[in-house]
């Protein structure tokens, strides 16, 4: 079963992403990431436990006044790194994913995105909705 967790806050918010998914890692997950907005998107995944994300967050010394985190429950594309929320769309720098559950019209959406020029970097289904956001702010920005 996945876990979300958001936080925005005046200090760092990775230390309560990070509670927030080890308080979540009961239920089961097969990989875990985050990203924090500092001066663009800095994203960290693995499919390790979450005390190896809160690891790399601490080498990494990720921090962010805004962030998103995942426990994934692969439901499309194998547990691995790069099918790990959250998801980025290669046409909108500002914009992370992370879902949960199914979205089961994904193989014509994805069709659709490729057709408009989207490439895809993951397996999931959701990662559809990265790009449909990317797609419907850059047609309300021109
Ligand atoms: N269907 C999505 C995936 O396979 C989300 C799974 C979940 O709810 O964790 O990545």
């Amino acid at each position: 079963m996945c876990g979300i967790v958001s936080a925005i806050a005046r200090n760092n918010v990775v230390p309560t992403l990070l509670e927030g998914l080890f308080r979540l890692e009961y239920r089961g997950y097969d990989s875990a990431g985050l990203v924090v907005a500092n001066e663009g998107l800095n994203r960290l995944r693995t499919t390790a436990r979450v005390a190896e994300l809160d690891k790399l967050a601490s080498e990494e010394n990720a921090m962010g006044h805004a962030g998103i985190a995942h426990t994934r429950w692969a439901t499309h594309g194998a547990p691995s790194e790069r099918n790990a929320h959250p998801h980025f769309s290669d046409k909108a720098s500002k914009i992370a994913i992370v879902h949960n559950g199914i979205i089961e019209n994904h193989e014509v959406m994805r069709k659709r995105l490729q057709a408009e020029g989207f490439k895809f970097l993951s397996d999931t289904d959701t990662e559809v909705i990265a790009h449909l956001v990317a797609f419907h702010h850059a047609k309300s920005a021109s």
